[in-house]
């Protein structure tokens, strides 16, 4: 009799959760069941009135219904709550997509490049030279006098004796001419580095891009039609431009660029120190003194040289008041560019 009603209850049971779709369904079937006042607890209940001697069989059917109401239910549950996580990780493809952060090359990358581009419009051709120099390619060779101030400790960063980082791209030149024979054309970008106070408009180290020509019938006016032909390129081809004289031990004569001031027009302003002109690079013829350091004829070839600041040129084209800027890797100025 009352092992009739165990199984009674046990077909009840499994009916029931075949019924089961939700969660809260099966809460219902929880109290129903496995609560104290539930069905099985109903039945352990009455086992105090069960004649002595079926008690060990009907108990051990009894717990046996126990284990296994409850393991049935335990498994629905867990299969339940799983269904119920897998629903809210649908996707939902009305959402817009993810946005990622697209990287972009450094302005003095990008300056750089636009220089390599247009002088390579012009025939020039790319090199490039180590960073750690002897004093003999950064200065000697380039008709710097023993006692030229720009070896002073000063200005140059020494590294041991006779070894430095160069304080300008030209030792490049004197390897492009000891390792090439003319005609050459070549511009040369790379880092140098200078013992200066950091400040809005010097830094310790910066870039430089120089050209080198070397042919025998060399001119001052084709220099001077190279670079006018650059300047108006990359600034703008309605800018006006002068050459003043300069001076440069490399160079005989020397002259440097400038292009009337873009935020004012040639007017006068704080940017142009009010004289309405903005010096853009130096030049000159290159010293014969130069030629024969580096094993090339004067009386045979003559060449030019120019150089100008990344830095300065990148400033004055986008019109960037503090030089420490582009070294900070701030993002929200890195990426206006
Ligand atoms: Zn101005």
């Amino acid at each position: 009799m009352f092992l009739d009603k165990i199984t009674t209850v046990s077909d009840e049971f499994d009916n029931d959760l075949a019924g089961v779709k939700a969660l809260k369904n099966l809460e219902e079937l929880r109290i129903k069941y496995l609560s104290r006042n539930g069905i099985v607890s109903g039945l352990f209940e009455k086992l105090k009135d069960v004649p002595k001697e079926e008690k060990p069989a009907i108990g051990n059917k009894l717990n046996a219904l126990r284990s296994y109401v409850s393991d049935n239910f335990n498994k629905v549950k867990i299969k339940l709550e799983e269904e119920g996580i897998g629903a809210n990780k649908k996707i939902d493809l009305t959402l817009p997509g993810s946005q990622r952060q697209l990287g972009s090359k450094h302005i003095l990358t990008q300056t750089v490049d636009e220089i390599k581009y247009i002088f390579k419009g012009m025939g020039f051709s790319t090199f490039e030279g180590p960073e750690l120099e002897s004093d003999y390619y950064n200065f000697e060779a380039l008709n710097f006098a023993p006692d030229h101030p720009a070896r002073d400790m000063q200005d140059t960063y020494f590294v041991a004796k006779d070894y430095l980082l160069r304080t300008h791209t030209s030792p490049v030149q004197v390897r492009v001419m000891k390792n090439y024979k003319p005609p050459i054309r070549a511009i040369m970008p790379g880092r140098v580095y200078r013992s200066e106070a950091v400040s809005a408009r010097s830094y310790c180290m910066f870039h430089q891009v120089e050209g080198l020509v070397i042919d025998t019938d060399i001119t001052f006016a084709e220099l001077k039609g190279t670079l006018v032909f650059f300047a108006k390129q990359f600034y703008g081809s309605q800018l006006k431009y002068r050459f003043r004289a300069s001076f440069f031990p490399f160079t005989e004569p020397s002259a440097e660029m400038d292009i009337t001031c873009y935020i004012c027009g040639g007017k006068g302003c704080k940017i142009c120190k009010h004289t309405g002109w903005l010096e853009i690079l130096g030049c000159g013829m290159v010293d014969p003194n130069v030629l024969i350091n580096c094993g090339i004829d004067p009386e045979k070839y003559r060449g030019y040289a120019f150089g100008m600041g990344i830095e300065r040129t990148a400033m004055l084209k986008y019109n960037v008041q503090d030089i420490r800027i582009f070294f900070e890797n701030d993002f929200r100025f890195l990426k206006q560019f």
